[in-house]
């Protein structure tokens, strides 16, 4: 699903970042955030890659890292780390906020909504700084996992 409204504001937004970080607004920019834009989930740069190679357009991998990192300057993209996985983003837009639960064993991860958690949050004062935004990762077992770890144990037995 393409939101366009969405689209159009992360466009504006590289627009005014590039011109005052004083940038060359290269159509290869461009292009990118639109595939970007069509991104729904979290994405490494490999998936970004072959996206992008499918549809017949070439960039190297060092070129939408960079982009990447600029897109996470300008507030387009977030960036994660979950364990040891490859760099991770997701779109800001339309972003509600979410936790990340990351399972150890196969590294899945599944986002959460907790409002009342959210609440909280959004609450707390910290001295001497004004809170934006949060992100919080929480490490476990997921169901599927959890389920083969149960059949294996039942095996030894
Ligand atoms: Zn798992
Ligand atoms: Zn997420």
């Amino acid at each position: 699903m393409i939101d366009e409204k969405s689209r159009t504001t992360a466009k504006a937004a590289l627009t005014e970042y590039l011109r005052i970080k004083k940038l060359r607004k290269t159509p290869e920019r461009y292009a990118i955030l639109d595939k970007v834009c069509e991104m729904n989930r979290h994405f490494d740069i490999d998936m970004l890659y072959d996206i992008i190679e499918e549809d017949g357009f070439h960039v190297s991998r060092a070129t939408l890292y960079n982009t990447m990192e600029l897109f996470t300057d300008c507030g387009i993209v977030r960036r994660h780390q979950f364990g040891n996985q490859p760099m991770q983003y997701e779109r800001v837009a339309g972003l509600s906020n979410h936790l990340h639960l990351i399972c150890q064993q196969c590294g899945k991860i599944k986002e959460a909504k907790d409002p009342e958690l959210v609440k909280f949050m959004n609450s707390r004062k910290y001295s001497a700084f004004h809170n934006a935004w949060f992100c919080l990762y929480v490490y476990g077992t997921c169901a599927a996992c959890a389920r083969r770890n149960k059949r294996l144990c039942k095996n030894k037995n």
